[in-house]
């Protein structure tokens, strides 16, 4: 750990709000690969084809393939990691007040954090398009098996209850965000290439109006400049050695 790492630690207990703001990389040692940086999906699957509303709306069956032999698979067996469960550790010691997520893989809720705000969905949910019915993760993969895209029994397509490309977040989940940026006292990135706008302006929020800002990430960052720490190492070991 560098300097950097042991002047945060002096300071880490005395915070009062501290939101955790989560991206791919906190779910990378769970076995789900991250979208950028090494391994990162993006750099295999185009995501203007596998993520983007307005191709899925043209052509689902893409999306669903990559679905049937990519995300499933990863996202099936997933399991909360030490990172995880370090922010459950620091929400029951009341250090933690929220954590936002970018990640669909419900494993904030699934290692017991109980105040998560979720950006960009959940793939638990996958929904109808026409009817609004909706089906979990693993009816789906049955019905991939047999037919892209899956359909309801309506006729209609479905479609993760996760934001793609070209989709506007839930405002709901968008102010109960920017409204816990702007009153934490520390904004904790974990994971996240902080490149996915409108998401990747909340440290910045938080920042602005008044919070320690935090990144603990294996790549360097666009808001790396901006922070009151850089950490450039992995989330699962920066957070067990503040607590350990
Ligand atoms: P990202 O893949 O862009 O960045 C992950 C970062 O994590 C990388 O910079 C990497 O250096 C870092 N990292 C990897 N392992 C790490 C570890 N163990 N500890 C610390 N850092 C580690 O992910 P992001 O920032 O979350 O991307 C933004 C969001 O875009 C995604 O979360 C996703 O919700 C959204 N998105 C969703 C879809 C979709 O599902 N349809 C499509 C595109 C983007």
């Amino acid at each position: 750990m560098n300097d950097e790492f042991f002047r945060l630690k002096d300071i880490f207990f005395d915070v009062k709000k501290l939101v955790a703001f989560t991206g791919a990389g906190i779910s990378s040692e769970s076995g789900i690969p991250t979208y950028r940086g090494e391994g990162g999906l993006w750099n295999k699957y185009d995501p203007s084809r596998y993520a983007n509303i307005n191709y899925f709306m043209q052509d689902p069956t893409e999306y669903w393939s990559f679905y049937r032999d990519v995300r499933y698979p990863s996202l099936k067996n997933a399991k909360p990691n030490i990172a995880h469960k370090a922010l459950v550790k620091l929400e029951k010691k009341g250090i933690v007040y929220r954590v936002i997520t970018q990640n669909i893989d419900n494993l904030h809720q699934m290692a017991g954090s109980r105040n998560v705000i979720e950006l960009h969905g959940n793939h638990s949910n996958i929904i109808c398009l026409n009817c609004g019915r909706r089906f979990n993760m693993d009816e789906v993969y049955t019905m991939v098996g047999t037919e892209i895209p899956p359909r309801c029994s309506c006729g209609g397509i479905l479609k993760p209850d996760v934001v793609f490309f070209g989709e506007s977040l839930q405002t709901s989940a968008l102010d109960k965000a920017t409204l816990a940026a702007q009153v934490c006292d520390m904004f904790l990135v974990l994971g996240s290439s902080l490149l996915v706008y409108p998401a990747s302006q909340l440290p910045i929020i938080a920042k602005e109006t008044g919070s320690k800002l935090v990144i603990v990430n294996i790549d360097p960052t666009p808001l790396d400049g901006i922070a009151d720490f850089v950490i450039h190492d992995s989330a699962s070991k920066v957070l067990s050695e503040l607590l350990g």
